[in-house]
């Protein structure tokens, strides 16, 4: 388990390695079970007993959905805003880009999902918008999470003409253009809408062999990213 902590030491983003296992087999439904050896490791970041961790459902969309309550059903979507000490909002990835949101006055926090579908499709910037409008969010901050490098990611055929034209040339690797950098594009899109990135993690999922990669083989297998504040 990683931690990345917020500016305020309060916030905290929190993701699996490869070594905590396949986080999939310890979910009950949309939540982490309450004994899984996953849910003990996350109280003690956390420092609070009475957390849920609550998955996206995560169907590479644009869509965010607000978690106020611990027991509601999450509905398809691929980011998961709460302000809810209780509520740990999370995504699942294997080489998609997981990102935590926080802003540190109002103790507002998601969780984000984006491959290259949800970049165009615009989560990132829905999340953000919806902390903003729905949450009076002010200063916000994000952690990336652990991705596919561009080196790994060759990303060729017509989708590629799709991402050009929404996210721009300068996504692809310069070289040829034939690789994209999902990195670069949540770089991009972050400071378009004024959020402070204050902590990237750079081991790759496929190249490290830290974390899972479905490029490289691990089709079902997924680490976790969750955001939330620590207890007192
Ligand atoms: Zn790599």
């Amino acid at each position: 388990m990683r931690i990345a902590p917020f500016s305020d030491g309060r916030g905290v983003c929190f993701y699996s390695e490869r070594t905590d296992g396949d986080v999939r087999a310890q979910f009950l439904g949309s939540k982490v079970r309450s004994n899984s050896d996953l849910m003990k490791k996350i109280y003690s970041v956390i420092i609070r007993k009475d957390v849920v961790v609550v998955k996206a459902s995560q169907c590479h969309s644009s869509a965010v959905a607000p978690v106020s309550t611990k027991w509601e059903l999450v509905p398809e979507v691929d980011a998961l805003v709460s302000k809810d000490p209780a509520i740990l909002p999370s995504v699942m990835v294997a080489d998609c880009v997981p990102i935590a949101l926080y802003a540190p006055k109002e103790g507002v926090f998601a969780a984000v999902h984006a491959g290259w579908r949800g970049l165009v499709k615009g989560v990132i910037s829905n999340a953000v918008d919806t902390m903003r409008s729905d949450y009076h969010a002010t200063d916000l901050e994000a952690v990336v999470g652990p991705h596919i490098c561009a080196r790994c990611y060759e990303f060729v055929g017509e989708s590629s003409e799709t991402v050009r034209s929404v996210l721009g040339a300068d996504c692809f690797t310069k070289d040829g253009g034939s690789h994209l950098d999902l990195f670069a594009c949540v770089e991009k899109i972050l400071d378009t809408k004024a959020v402070e990135m204050i902590f990237e993690e750079k081991d790759c999922t496929l190249c490290s062999g830290d974390f899972f990669s479905y490029r490289g083989g691990d089709t079902t297998e997924r680490i976790i990213l969750g955001v939330g504040v620590v207890g007192e």
